[in-house]
């Protein structure tokens, strides 16, 4: 357990309840290596720091076999997953406590019984996974770490994975989280329209900001295009530019308003 870790929940200091201070040169740190976040605002930086202290204070990360939820990295888990309710609140990630980190991707069985009754039983690798109230997945190496954030399409595991919270709020993973009624109006069929385009964009192999995963279904497609709201907006908007006010509106952002680095 890291220094930040173990100050959010209390240890240390005759059990009082404080909030971990992030040092400076971590912070620095975080910005250089995640370039999404460094090149915001500095008022969002700001919140986003603000947000991450919140954040640390209430969530327990859990390593497995071994691996060591070092500050860096409990830091870096934080300020993804802060970024999409920078401007919602943390109320919408009160449902759960623990995220449970693995050095590498994780083998799931799967099972799936079909109209026959036959049993179809698989693999799966896992980079993350959030399910109801239980705890957030997250793999290090193939997820939340720098490196597994950089490529020619937005990915971004640990964003992905809290926009899925975000979606099951009101009890359905189905692309449409709960939002004001003005905003909810148009939300549902611009979302579909959008999956249909990037689902028969897919098929015929036009190239993307948005990761292939996306065309699974509607709630992958809200989280995978959340992905690319977030870290590459530029592009985003200019690709997909109804959603991208859909999501403006939604979030309470505006990413690509900065200037691009
Ligand atoms: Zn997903």
């Amino acid at each position: 357990m890291g220094w930040l870790t173990s100050l959010a929940r209390g240890l240390g200091l005759g059990g009082r309840a404080l909030r971990p201070e992030i040092p400076d040169p971590l912070w620095a740190a975080l910005l250089r290596q995640y370039p999404f976040v460094g090149w915001r605002s500095l008022t969002d930086q700001q919140q986003l720091r603000a947000l991450c202290v919140e954040f640390l204070a209430h969530k327990e990360f859990f390593g497995v076999r071994g691996f060591v939820v070092s500050d860096p990295i409990a830091l870096a888990v934080a300020a993804q997953a802060c970024l999409p309710v920078l401007h919602l609140g943390l109320k919408a990630y009160s449902g759960f406590v623990g995220i449970v980190m693995h050095e590498g991707p994780v083998r799931a069985q799967r099972e799936w019984v079909d109209d026959t009754g036959l049993v179809h039983i698989w693999q799966e690798e896992l980079v993350g996974e959030a399910v109801g109230d239980g705890p957030v997945m997250l793999s290090w190496h193939e997820g939340a770490a720098p490196s597994a954030t950089q490529g020619p399409a937005a990915f971004n595991v640990v964003i992905h994975e809290f926009v899925h919270i975000l979606d099951s709020l009101d009890g359905e993973l189905d692309g449409t989280p709960p939002m004001p009624r003005a905003l909810r109006r148009g939300w549902q069929a611009s979302l579909q329209l959008a999956f249909d385009r990037f689902d028969e964009r897919s098929a015929c192999g036009y190239s993307s900001v948005l990761d292939d995963y996306g065309s699974q279904d509607v709630a992958e497609f809200f989280a995978v295009s959340s992905e690319a709201f977030f870290t590459m907006p530029w592009a985003f908007q200019q690709e997909q530019p109804d959603l991208y006010r859909l999501y403006a509106d939604f979030y309470r952002q505006d990413p690509a308003s900065y200037p691009a680095p």
